[in-house]
């Protein structure tokens, strides 16, 4: 049967998670339709079919299950940059602003090599925090960014237009 849904349609939003006011826009049920699952890994990877990439990777945690199957796509590695703590080996740190506080993501020393070229993915991008993070640590290894993928973009929130301040190509699947 063909299918008329869009990324968007498979995306739910749910008011008042995790504070109030707040409305999470929640993928899971996007991950478990399988149509919908395999729609969004085969957008975000679209626009980099071709070009040099060397490792996907993907930020906590949303951003391994998506980073996962579009290395896979790609027959590329997958690189996790982790919550603070949970790697096992040398790590490098990034800080970074949260609405209320501070955060720390971390990325293995050895994940990527000087000159790999590197696809950024995560489900989601607000401010952008969170990417430019990840985006420091992969740069401090020596990689190059040959994009960053999104299935979710919340524009107002100003992400997009910092990751594109740093020079960076962002795709996104929806708004
Ligand atoms: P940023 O750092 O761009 O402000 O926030 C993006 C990060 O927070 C992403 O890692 C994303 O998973 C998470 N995030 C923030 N708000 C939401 C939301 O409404 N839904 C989902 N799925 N993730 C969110």
């Amino acid at each position: 049967m063909p299918n008329s849904k869009t990324v968007s349609d498979y995306i739910r939003a749910i008011p008042d998670f995790p504070h109030e006011g707040i409305i999470f826009r929640d993928v899971t049920t996007l991950f478990s339709d399988p149509r919908g699952f395999r729609m969004a890994v085969d957008q975000l990877v679209h626009p980099f079919v071709g070009q040099r990439i060397d490792k996907v990777v993907g930020l906590e945690a949303r951003g391994f299950i998506l980073g996962g199957a579009v290395a896979h796509q790609l027959s590329v590695g997958f690189v996790p940059v982790r919550k603070q703590g949970k790697l096992p080996g040398d790590v490098l740190s990034e800080a970074y602003t949260l609405e209320y506080g501070k955060a720390v993501v971390e990325i293995h020393t050895d994940a990527i090599q000087p000159g790999e070229r590197v696809l950024v993915v995560d489900d989601l991008l607000a401010t952008g925090g969170t990417a430019t993070a990840g985006i420091k640590l992969i740069e401090r290894l020596g990689g190059e960014i040959t994009g960053c993928a999104f299935v979710v973009d919340l524009p107002e929130l100003g992400g997009r237009k910092r990751l594109e301040e740093l020079g960076m190509s962002v795709h996104t699947l929806c708004e």
